[in-house]
């Protein structure tokens, strides 16, 4: 976005500098006052907290040099009118559809202000410069919004798992990066389950594939149930899930872990009589790290599925988590599949 800027302002200032014999000196001064503006407009509204006060400033000045530059270089015939538009550009791909549209509307009322207002009788006899303009002005700026439009539409996509509407693997590296800072920070602690359906395929297998999906959605649905507002479930990808949990022990991410088996089990997602096997872990301080936490998490999950299944067990503490699942341990656990 730097380069953007660097280069908009650069073209402008050329593209004054060479009009400037023709068109004369205030207008080369306006045009350039015009590039300095687009220059500082991008930076103002990237780096400030209160974006939206200094795009307000920095808008109406920019528009106001640039329409002060037409008016003294011709009026409806200045080819400065199209300057005008710069900032209105600038801000389509920045601010929410309204505000976009309120600076198109205030942007046309200077085009004009600095067109036809200043020699209306030159617009009537050639209004053709000051029809392109307003045109361009309004095409470009529907253009960048549609733009904009498109790419949060990729980027909510590249966020989000289809099937589920969970949050996908990609969007938990950034989002865990930021806990684990705060973590670091205030010795907080953050607990993960890592979740797998079981026996799964033979869903997909017996009842189909669609049937499957089904099934994937609703347990998507119940493992939000249990949760804060801000505690977070991700699809990590085919029937595995993860629940990331800040602020929460062990033993309360255990709870809500059982909570969550429990649900799964008796709400029959899809229809389907299925159950869950989830690992817990969990740490604090500068000890969060993701590597270690979802290695920790993941084995404990390996361990509740060798157990039999249907059951959380928290890392490096199987003893307890099998007690407390209310199913002795056996590691030659037979798998039996669920009848539907
Ligand atoms: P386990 O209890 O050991 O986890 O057994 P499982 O059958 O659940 O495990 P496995 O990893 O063998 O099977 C996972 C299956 O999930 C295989 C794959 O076809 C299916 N799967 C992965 N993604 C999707 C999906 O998006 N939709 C459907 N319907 N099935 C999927
Ligand atoms: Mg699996
Ligand atoms: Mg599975």
């Amino acid at each position: 976005m730097r380069w953007t800027r660097v280069w908009v302002s650069l073209l402008v200032a050329i593209a004054t500098a060479a009009a400037g014999p023709w068109i004369g000196w205030w207008p080369t001064l306006f045009g350039a006052l015009t590039a300095i503006q687009v220059g500082t407009l991008e930076r103002r509204t990237t780096k400030s907290a209160r974006p939206e006060r200094y795009v307000a400033a920095s808008f109406l000045s920019t528009a106001f040099f640039a329409s002060c530059g037409a008016a003294t270089s011709g009026g409806p015939q200045s080819p400065l009118l199209f300057f005008i538009a710069l900032p209105a550009i600038l801000m389509a791909n920045r601010f929410r559809r309204p505000v976009v549209l309120a600076g198109l509307a205030v942007t046309l009322l200077i085009t004009w202000g600095g067109s036809i207002a200043v020699d209306p009788q030159s617009f009537l006899d050639d209004p053709v410069m000051v029809m392109v303009a307003s045109a361009t002005i309004v095409g470009v700026v529907i253009f960048t919004l549609s733009l904009s439009d498109t790419e949060m539409a990729l980027r909510a996509d590249a966020r989000f798992d289809h099937l589920t509407g969970l949050l996908n693997r990609a969007s938990l590296q950034p989002r865990f990066a930021e806990l684990r800072s705060q973590a670091h920070a205030t010795g907080g602690s953050i607990a993960l389950v890592v979740y797998d359906l079981d026996c799964f395929k033979s869903v997909n297998d017996d009842l189909g594939h669609d049937r499957g999906d089904a099934v994937l959605r609703d347990t998507a649905h119940l493992l939000r149930r249990h949760l804060r507002a801000f505690d977070l479930v991700y699809r990590l990808g085919g029937e595995e899930f993860a629940v990331v949990l800040p602020g929460v022990g062990v033993a309360e991410a255990f709870e809500i872990a059982q909570r969550q088996r429990e649900s799964i089990e008796e709400a029959r997602p899809g229809g389907v009589p299925i159950t869950i096997s989830g690992g817990v872990a969990s740490a604090s301080g500068c000890d969060v790290s993701w590597e270690t936490l979802y290695h920790r998490a993941d084995t404990a999950l390996y361990c509740a599925k060798r157990k039999g299944r249907n059951r959380i067990v928290v890392a490096e503490d199987e003893a307890l988590s099998a007690d407390v699942a209310g199913v002795p341990v056996d590691p030659g656990a037979e798998l039996v599949r669920p009848a539907r």
